[in-house]
């Protein structure tokens, strides 16, 4: 499969996110359908970025990073993720999550490569894979509230043609965490069919209810072949700061790299000492309490859905709910996310935007990452709704 330029540009269109929140704007509405959280940032990660700029960090780096940043990661997900990491041999920061991953498929994908991306997914891993040329492949997990990850249905999607397989654990929007168990079935898979595994794990300090986060390439067997990818846009709540990395086997750090600094050049500077600090400093109790405080705006967010009449897929990760909106006005998703708009004031993502057929049309996701004062105020309005 050959992709001339402007079928490229054809892919290229406007997430189903970034139209909702353009509705949302016109109509001066809270913005429940974009992932951006606007919490304070931890005053140490803005006070050392501020050092940073003024000291003179402002420069290019190396296209892997800055080594405190690498070292602090390296550390981090030696202990975090459990997985070996050497500074020079394992670690690439990015541009973000987003970077991360584009980074990855570029540098690992050839065209006409089939990817499988779990359905329901995040839009950008199928727009990116099909951006490198390679072709999504979205079998669905099982129905909710488990979207349990379905080993047949995957295995029947492998062809010759496959190469990769896109996880995103917790997940976005499913707010999905993936089992022990459907890790290892997920193993068995990718060993079996000498598959790459691409892991968004941008949510990992987003588990509720005394879940833990397991790294797929924690498990025997995996290592090798799974690119971790993560950020810390959303820990730190810097979503524009652009920082995020891979940690991959040594066999793919110059080919990925090397994409990553084609695209990117390097991360942003003063913003690589930041993080790198915030993760040397910041006690485990920071990332306790941020998860936490997720859990109660999870409940917030739960707790107005069911008011306004709503059935909601109590996340176990993340900071996003599945709402069904089958008893909501309209034929579509887009049609029901445009009727609570109008009569709340609240915007929500359709969810047909994580599905590749109609399975998302009687679904909506709220993101909760709001201030308080914000999300209160969303969920009185949306408690209006009352269907
Ligand atoms: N991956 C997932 C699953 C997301 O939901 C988001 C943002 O919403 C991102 C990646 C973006 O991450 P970053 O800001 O690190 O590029």
């Amino acid at each position: 499969m050959k992709l001339t330029g402007s079928e490229r540009s054809q892919i290229m269109t406007h997430s189903d996110i970034r139209a909702m929140t353009i509705e949302c704007t016109k109509v001066n509405g809270i913005n429940l359908a974009q992932g951006v959280c606007d919490l304070d940032i931890p005053p140490l990660v803005v006070n050392e970025a501020k050092k940073a700029i003024d000291e003179g960090w402002n420069t290019y780096t190396r296209f892997d990073g800055l080594p405190v940043l690498r070292e602090a990661i390296a550390k981090k997900v030696r202990a975090y993720n459990r997985l070996e990491a050497d500074v020079e041999k394992n670690i690439i920061c990015s541009e973000g999550t987003t970077g991360a991953m584009f980074a990855t498929c570029m540098a690992l994908l050839n065209p006409g490569d089939e990817v499988i991306v779990p359905a329901p997914y995040y839009q950008y891993h199928v727009f990116t894979v099909q951006m490198c040329g390679g072709k999504p492949v979205t079998p669905k997990l099982g129905p909710p509230p488990a979207w349990k990850f379905d080993a047949d249905a995957i295995q029947e999607s492998i062809t010759k043609k496959t190469k990769a397989i896109i996880i995103n654990t917790p997940s976005n929007p499913s707010g999905k965490v993936y089992s022990l168990a459907e890790l290892k079935a997920l193993r068995d898979i990718c060993v079996d069919n000498d598959l790459f595994c691409f892991t968004d794990e941008i949510y990992e300090y987003f588990v509720y209810d005394g879940l833990k986060h397991v790294s797929p390439a924690s498990l025997e067997g995996m290592a090798e072949r799974t690119m971790t990818i993560s950020g810390y846009s959303k820990s730190f709540s810097i979503t524009g700061w652009r920082v995020g990395y891979v940690h991959c086997h040594e066999k793919w750090k110059n080919t990925i790299g090397y994409v990553n600094d084609l695209i990117n050049v390097c991360t942003p500077t003063p913003f690589q000492i930041a993080v790198a600090k915030g993760i040397e400093q910041l006690p485990e109790s920071y990332y306790s309490g941020i998860c936490d405080e997720y859990a109660g705006k999870r409940k917030m967010m739960l707790d107005a859905c069911k008011d306004a009449g709503l059935h909601a897929y109590k996340p176990e990760g993340s900071y996003y709910v599945l709402a069904d909106v089958s008893m909501v006005p309209g034929k579509t998703a887009k049609d029901k996310a445009m009727h609570i708009l109008k009569k709340t004031g609240v915007g929500a993502v359709p969810a047909t935007a994580f599905f590749p057929d109609s399975s998302g049309d009687a679904m909506v996701r709220f993101c909760f990452a709001k201030r308080d004062p914000v999300l209160k105020e969303a969920c009185e309005r949306l408690r209006k709704l009352n269907v």
